[in-house]
């Protein structure tokens, strides 16, 4: 990890919540990502003086007043919102927290689906990878930061993802504890840099700990 001071003001990008994945018209598969930590990171970074562009799945929080917020629902629809971001403004720092689905139906059915049938079986297909397209897909070469969220092997997932995706800092948490993490208000990390170094944090409220992280990537020069 290499550090400077002093912290000049720049632009982040921060991805945050849930994405939705639709079925049919009233229908479609989530997760539980309230988005706090997200928008806790979108409120550090304006408090401290920065610009914020705040790509957001559907969640019930505020928004922060003065980001500039682009609301999305689907995975498809943030990597496309994304795209656009990164490849017309100045990006500095881009903060990947959303819990973004890992697959979505293969076909959304264009009319309600009718419950006919005992059993129904659903295709399923990967979405887009958000953040491991940055690099290689939008060309992006600012400061990249990922979320890990496990329930096993924590240092060594976060390590392969954060080569696998280019990140300069993964924020590794452990989701199989139910005091930190998904819905709560609290969060305990592992930040896991590029050069093999890993700092743990204690846990904190999730406010906290944006603050700390906004700081932390404040002083991160591209490795
Ligand atoms: O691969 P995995 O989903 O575990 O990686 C988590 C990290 O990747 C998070 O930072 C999340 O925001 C990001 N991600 C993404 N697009 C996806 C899946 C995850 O940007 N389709």
């Amino acid at each position: 990890m290499t550090s400077t001071s002093p912290t000049l003001s720049v632009h982040f990008l921060i991805t945050a919540g849930p994405t939705r994945e639709a079925l049919d018209p009233v229908r479609f598969l989530s997760n539980r990502s309230s988005g706090k930590m997200g928008y806790a990171l979108a409120e550090a970074a304006l408090a401290a003086g920065h610009q914020v562009t705040l790509v957001s799945g559907p969640v019930a929080l505020p928004r922060p007043a003065t980001a500039t917020f682009l609301p999305v629902e689907s995975a498809q629809q943030m990597w496309d919102t994304v795209r656009q971001v990164v490849t017309t403004q100045p990006i500095a720092i881009a903060i990947h927290c959303a819990a973004v689905a890992d697959y979505r139906p293969r076909f959304a059915a264009a009319q309600k689906i009718k419950k006919n049938a005992d059993t129904l079986t659903l295709e399923l297909e990967k979405t887009p990878d958000i953040l491991g397209s940055m690099r290689h897909v939008f060309g992006f070469s600012g400061i990249l930061v990922g979320f890990a969220a496990e329930t096993e092997n924590l240092v060594a997932n976060a390590q392969s993802k954060l080569q696998r995706k280019g990140c300069d800092l993964i924020i590794a948490n452990d989701v199989s504890r139910t005091d930190i993490g998904f819905d709560s208000s609290d969060n305990e990390v592992l930040l896991c840099h590029a050069d093999g170094y890993t700092e743990p944090l204690p846990k904190m409220t999730k406010h906290a700990l944006a603050e700390s992280i906004v700081q932390k990537c404040a002083h991160l020069r591209p490795s």
